[in-house]
Order: C-alpha cells, then structure tokens, then sequence
C-alpha cells in the first residue's frame, strides 16, 4: 500500500485475547472465566455441539449464577447470520455472547458481539482453525464463498478450550487445524521481509513472527502423535501441544505476523465450485505450497512439507481437492480472486500477478507426485468432501 504525505508513521502491533483457557474439561470452569466478563449471556451453540455441552454449561453457569440462554447456529457465517444474531443478542438483552462449537459460529459471534456492542468469547469444541483468538471475522456467503474480512477494535475477552471435546470431535477438524496453522509462519516469514501491514494493523512485531515460528516448531513435533491420540479420544501431552499451537500461537501468529499468499489462494479456492465442502485448512494446505513454489523456497523446505502434510492427512495436489493442471479456466479464477487489489497476497515481498498464482498451482501437482513416489507415500486421489 502506497503511502500518502498524511499518513501516520509506522508502528509495530502485537494483539491478543485477554485471556486464553485451555485444558481437559476446561468447560467445566465456562460460567468461572465468564463470570467476571458478563452476567447476562447469550450462548451461540448448534444442536449437536449443545447436545455434547448441555449439562456441563447449565452446571458450570449455575454454580456462578448465570442464566442459561441459548440459540442456535448452523449455517456460515453471512451476513444475514450476523444480523439474526444481533436480533438475538437485544431481545435476550445479553452483555456477553459466545460462540461454542466451530469456527462459523465463533466468527458469527464475534461480528454480532461487536455490532450490539457488547463483549464476546470463544469456546471451540474443535482443533480446526485459528479463528477463535483473532480480533477479525471472516464473512461468507450462503453458498460459503469468501467475502470479505470484518476487523474489530478487540479480540475475544475469553477464549476457552476443552481438549477433551476436542480429542472427542472428527479427527479430520485436527487435521485441518494443522493445515490452518502451517500457513502461519509460511505466511509471516513472507510478510516479515516486505515489512507488510497485519491484520492487527501495523508492522510485524518480532513477538508474533517469534510465536508463527514457535507453532510451526510445535506443529512438526506434535501434530502425528497428537492425531493418534484424537483417534483414540484421549488428550495427551502431544495433544494440547498441537491444540496451544494451532490455537492460540497461530492465531496470534498470523494476526500479529501477518497472512500472505496461502491465504488470499485459500480465498481464491472458495471461488471454485470443486473446493466447496472442503475444510478451510485443507484449502489453505494447497495456497501453503502454492506460496513456497511461488517464493522459490528451497527443495528440501518444500519437500519436507509435502512428506509432512500428506503424512498427517492434508492435501498437497490439485487432485485432492478436485481439479488438474488442465483446468485453466477454474484456476485462473481461482487466481484472479486470490489477487484482488485488498487481499494478503500483496504482502509478498515482491509483485504478485494471477499467472505466477496458475504456474505455481500447476507446479504443485506433479511436485507433490514426483515426492510422494519417492518417499513411498500414497498417489494422491480425491477427497470426499466433509466439513
Ligand atoms: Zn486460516
């Protein structure tokens, strides 16, 4: 972005929730950490999760005389969703809303917290995104295309996570957890050598590209172990390893290092029909090694990645995700939306045009093939499509 004469100067940014939560039956102490936040709260919480979560809430809140005041979510976060939401938050006269369950409805929450003006918490009951610890929201809309990014003066006042709920949850929301949060330092070390503006607003501090390097760190050791244990629904050391690092590091890595390419591709991939169902750190596997193709990084980077990620279960080919290098037209779409003149991708430290996105896209298939065979390692075929 060009500055202008009256531009202020540049500062460097770091921002976080006020408090983060995490641990096995960490909901238990909800109504405990949500206490001194709000008395009257609105819980936004979707037929399944509440049927996970019912009693533990009722007791927690009762034991800290809160009411127990709930609605449900189940559809992206729109709008229109955010609006509904709003609605609720005045006709339940809430001063605290939170968002329990999946990454929709805790950007939901967050967005309609902020519209009514009160203050908001998230409580993922999943490992999948690094959604809940940002100050930002991304909006969608009902056929869940990407439609723009909502920032907010502040991040969560909580953010809460049961790591027994996770353990418990589909092992495929960890796995794309893992996808969401390698992109972080991939993105913050390419934000960090273009001194590129973050989503908190300023330059990179050297805080959060340190916590983008210390959840990659955490990723690599932790994340094989800690899927055998959500397999097994117990919570290990290695587990809340992964769930602190691509929760919470990750959030504040990529809010505070800044987001680059792997997100503005991921942003991109929403615009192709194929990618719909898919989960978003799927999606963002595929813009991780279209950014390292992309920045040139070196081989054995890029080979360690792509061994790393189809060993924990990520796509890496355009196979996976429902497309192939002859598909012109979709990938130049996809390319074209991920380089709109506002998106991350123009935090690269140097000039990015749609061909350089459809050549490393292209790349990346009989890349990820050619490393794969050689590390005998699956051939790449279709993911089923599930959320
Ligand atoms: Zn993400």
């Amino acid at each position: 972005m060009a500055a202008t004469e009256n531009a202020p100067a540049p500062v460097r940014t770091l921002i976080s929730p006020s408090r983060f939560v995490q641990g096995k039956g960490a909901m238990t102490r909800l109504g405990e950490f949500v206490a001194p936040i709000g008395s009257r709260p609105l819980l936004v919480v979707d037929d399944v999760v509440w049927g996970l979560t019912e009693q533990t809430v009722r007791d927690s809140f009762a034991e800290h005389d809160l009411r127990v005041e709930r609605v449900g979510f189940g559809r992206f976060a729109t709008p229109a969703a955010v609006e509904e939401l709003v609605e609720e938050i005045r006709r339940t006269e809430a001063d605290v809303v939170i968002g329990v369950g999946g990454g929709s409805a805790i950007d939901a929450v967050k967005a309609a917290g902020h519209d009514a003006g009160i203050r908001w918490v998230s409580a993922p009951t999943a490992a999948s995104t690094d959604a809940p610890t940002s100050a930002l929201a991304v909006i969608y809309s009902e056929e869940g295309e990407f439609l723009e990014y909502r920032f907010f003066p502040r991040n969560p006042d909580l953010v809460l996570v049961d790591t027994q709920l996770v353990a418990n949850a589909p092992v495929q929301f960890l796995v794309a957890g893992v996808g969401d949060a390698l992109a972080t330092f991939i993105e913050a070390r390419a934000a960090r050598r273009s001194s590129a503006t973050t989503m908190a607003g300023g330059l990179p501090t050297e805080t959060g590209t340190a916590l983008a390097e210390l959840s990659w760190r955490l990723l690599h050791e932790n994340a094989l172990p800690a899927i055998d244990a959500a397999r097994a629904g117990v919570v290990t050391p290695a587990l809340e390893r992964l769930v602190e690092a691509n929760t919470l590091l990750s959030g504040l890595g990529f809010e505070s290092g800044g987001l680059a390419a792997a997100h503005a591709i991921h942003n991109g991939l929403t615009a192709a029909p194929q990618a719909h169902g898919l989960a978003h750190g799927q999606k963002v596997n595929i813009g991780s090694l279209a950014q390292l193709v992309m920045e040139g990084a070196a081989a054995d980077e890029i080979e360690d990645f792509i061994v790393f990620t189809t060993k924990v279960g990520l796509p890496n080919t355009l196979t996976e995700i429902g497309l192939s290098p002859d598909d012109e037209d979709e990938l130049r779409a996809v390319a074209e939306a991920a380089c709109v003149p506002d998106e991350t991708i123009h935090s690269m430290p140097f000039p990015v045009t749609p061909d350089l996105v459809v050549d490393a896209l292209k790349a990346i298939e009989g890349l990820s093939r050619r490393v794969r065979a050689a590390h005998g390692l699956p051939e790449p075929v279709l993911y089923r499509a599930e959320h």
